[in-house]
């Protein structure tokens, strides 16, 4: 019996089905618990009670079989009215009912009006519901469990509808904040998508009525079906603009985004009248939902045979809502669930999708940034390649000028000396034609190696093309300069080759220049170039400083570098 009462397919053990029930047809009476009409036919359906009142009677052979607490559970609440009438074997008569914007203590989640019949020393033999201006009997889905099993199955109906609800709420909200901070299309429909099902979840399963009693049955149905509708015609852009141009020719897209739209807006007559014309709608909203359906299938299959990856992801979401309206479609699943029916259903299938579609999306954002980090370092490599001499490591001239024009803006703003050395080998051909261009090639890097060592937040070093090196300087100037002009002079010289070339030296010339006011790099450029013109003109292995004037100062080892040369 417990077990019964927890397990899914149980609770849709006592399903009430209208046509089994004997009905009347009346003109409304005024007041709810006034007799029923005397004679009842148990043959055939109900008709023409969309304007007056409809009576079913439920006899005691299908009450359930503890009959002192049935609770009757009723699912659908396009009425004015419902009492129920609940009949003893003493006689009395005990009436309950709720009213559209009525309905009392006898709401329960998952859209569900609950009757109790008041428990009394005599047996329960009967039952009279009395719908007033109902608009449909093909929708009504009544049970009678036990009071136990109610309390229950509302409970277990409530959290999984607390579920569902929740993972839509993330859906619509991580989407929407998605589509403000990345202002995509998709995402926004998706949204919106999200936070419609998630208001007609809140809607059907009367979880609002607490906070707004007013709205609870004919309001709350209208409402559901046009949010519904509203859904639908979302999902159905939102697939539109997943897919986008370049998946779906432009002419299926409007397609979609068309009959979409339809459904959308013939769900607004829907969703308002009352009575016959619901039905005639109602067919009319049924084609144009499966032409829905139809015109999606076909866009994901063409998008798909386009080999869209979207279209694989959407394929994913959508068909578990498919198959969750297939599941509706060719069996009852009227109560299931703990009495959610095929509402519960689409609920979750909703949750999927939105859960599914957000990692689909989250998925190829993150594969958007791996691609666009990528780029970036590829680019950033790019540039540090055209920026570096691939035989030394070092800048070349591209790269220098771009190092020195920070080094001397920063310079500038310090009001610190600049200084630039030409710093040039000796004799650098007899090198390699007595030892090779690969020994030569050794010995510029090895002396690129030394030089690297003066690279610093205020000095840049390069290899402007040859066997010709440059050395940017800030912060010193004057004597400090020359000595250090000459230190590096000095330590060029000292570099040890023998591994390469035997016991031959190396030495270079060095002309130096410091940058005066109003000068820029070209004009340093030229005074370092003529003073080591001058050095290798004057013997090489020398360090000429540029100054303005006739006899540019001369230092170093003039025998050494006749010897070099
Ligand atoms: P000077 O003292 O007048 O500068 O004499 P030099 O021989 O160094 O000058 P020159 O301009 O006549 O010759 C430069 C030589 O540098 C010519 C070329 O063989 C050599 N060279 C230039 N680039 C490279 C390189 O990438 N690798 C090698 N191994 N040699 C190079
Ligand atoms: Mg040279
Ligand atoms: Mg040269």
């Amino acid at each position: 019996m417990m077990i019964g009462a927890w397990w899914p397919m149980a609770a849709a053990a006592a399903p009430l089905r209208v046509n089994a029930l004997c009905h009347a047809v009346t003109a409304t009476p005024g007041r709810f618990d006034a007799p029923p009409p005397a004679r009842f036919s148990c043959r055939g359906a109900p008709a023409g009670y969309q304007r007056g009142t409809l009576w079913l009677h439920v006899e005691s052979r299908q009450l359930a079989s503890n009959d002192r607490d049935a609770v009757l559970l009723v699912r659908q609440s396009r009425f004015s009215r419902l009492a129920v009438g609940f009949a003893y074997a003493d006689g009395h008569v005990s009436w309950q009912q709720v009213t559209s914007g009525g309905f009392g203590d006898h709401w329960r989640p998952g859209g569900q009006i609950a009757f109790e019949a008041p428990v009394r020393d005599a047996a329960l033999v009967g039952m009279t519901l009395r719908f007033d201006r109902l608009a449909s009997h093909d929708l009504l889905q009544m049970r009678i469990v036990g009071r136990g099993a109610a309390v229950n199955q509302s409970a277990m109906l409530a959290a999984l509808i607390g579920v569902a609800l929740t993972l839509l709420l993330i859906g619509a909200i991580y989407n929407a904040s998605l589509a403000v901070m990345i202002r995509h299309r998709f995402l926004a429909w998706h949204g919106a998508w999200a936070a419609c099902m998630l208001l007609w979840g809140v809607i059907w399963s009367q979880l609002e009525l607490p906070l707004a009693p007013g709205i609870a049955g004919t309001v709350a149905a209208q409402t559901c079906t046009f949010l519904a509708c509203l859904a639908i015609a979302l999902a159905t852009i939102s697939a539109a603009t997943f897919l986008g141009r370049t998946a779906l020719p432009r002419q299926m897209s409007r397609m979609l985004v068309g009959i979409g739209v339809s459904v959308g807006v013939v769900g607004i007559p829907t969703s308002l009248v009352r009575g016959h014309a619901i039905e005639g709608l109602a067919t009319l909203l049924g084609i144009l939902v499966l032409a829905d359906l139809a015109a999606v299938a076909l866009s994901l299959a063409w998008a798909w045979r386009r080999g869209s990856v979207q279209a694989r992801d959407l394929v994913w979401a959508w068909s578990v809502p498919m198959l969750a309206l297939a599941v509706t479609q060719v069996t009852d699943v009227g109560t299931i669930l703990w009495g959610g029916g095929a509402q519960i259903l689409v609920l979750f299938a909703g949750a999927w999708q939105t859960v599914w579609l957000s990692y689909a999306a989250t998925r190829s954002l993150a594969r958007l940034r791996i691609e666009r980090d990528e780029a970036r370092e590829a680019e950033a490599i790019a540039v540090e390649h055209a920026e570096r001499d691939p035989l030394t490591g070092l800048c070349n001239r591209r790269g220098f000028e771009a190092r020195v024009a920070r080094l001397i803006a920063v310079a500038a703003r310090e009001q610190a000396p600049v200084a630039l050395l030409l710093i040039d080998v000796d004799r650098f051909k007899s090198v390699n034609d007595a030892h090779g261009h690969r020994a030569g090639d050794a010995v510029l890097r090895a002396l690129a190696a030394r030089l690297r060592r003066w690279e610093s937040r205020t000095a840049a070093v390069a290899r402007l093309g040859g066997e010709e090196f440059a050395l940017l300087i800030t912060g010193i100037g004057g004597f400090a300069l020359s000595r250090f002009a000459d230190g590096v002079r000095c330590e060029i010289a000292a570099c040890d080759h023998r591994a390469i070339i035997g016991n031959r030296r190396v030495t270079a010339s060095i002309g130096v220049a410091e940058m005066g006011p109003g000068d820029d790099f070209e004009t340093l450029y030229e005074a370092a170039d003529i003073a080591l013109y001058t050095a290798k003109h004057g013997g090489r292995n020398r360090v000429i400083h540029h100054r303005d004037g006739p006899a540019p100062r001369i230092t170093g080892d003039p025998a050494l570098g006749r010897g070099a040369g």
